[in-house]
């Protein structure tokens, strides 16, 4: 009999540094600047990006110091035990969070770190750097993906 992969097998609180951060799919878009609706507490993405990501790999690249150089830079694995519904509805740890199986373009299923540029889902295309934008709500995006 087959053993399941971890992220089947295993909560998100049970998986090692390894497994966890193998779990990230490298799409960037936790990286782009949020707005939220005062009144609603709706959080709207934009395509406006934290200057500290490669935009090639869409991978920070300043990582080990992330949280010490951008104070609003989310550590994601400290948050492990409070929400995932503000992440977009792709990233790879929501979806176990709500015990919902990795997409094909996924990199630990397509074995590719590209995949997830090929089908779209990364900022790639499309982000811009905090340094180059003034008005957040100019770039306020809406993702098919
Ligand atoms: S949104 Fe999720 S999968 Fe995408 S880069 Fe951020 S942590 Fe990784
Ligand atoms: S510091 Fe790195 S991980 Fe944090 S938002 Fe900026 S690019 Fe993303």
């Amino acid at each position: 009999m087959n053993t399941p992969p971890f992220w089947k097998s295993k909560k998100l609180t049970e998986m090692n540094r390894e497994e966890w951060e193998s779990l990230c799919d490298g799409c960037g878009k936790c990286c782009l600047n949020k707005l939220e609706d005062e009144d609603t507490g709706e959080i709207f993405f934009t395509s406006v990006v934290c200057d500290l990501i490669d935009l090639k790999t869409c991978r920070c690249t300043r990582y080990a110091e992330r949280t010490r150089l951008v104070p609003d830079c989310v550590d994601i694995k400290s948050e492990r035990f409070v929400q995932y519904d503000w992440l977009p509805s792709t990233c790879a740890y929501r979806l176990i969070a709500e015990g919902r199986d990795l997409p094909s373009w996924h990199p630990l299923i397509s074995g590719r770190r590209e995949s997830v540029h090929a089908a779209g889902v990364s900022i790639r295309s499309y982000a811009i750097r905090e340094s180059e934008s003034s008005d957040l709500l100019e770039h306020i995006i809406e993702w098919l993906t």
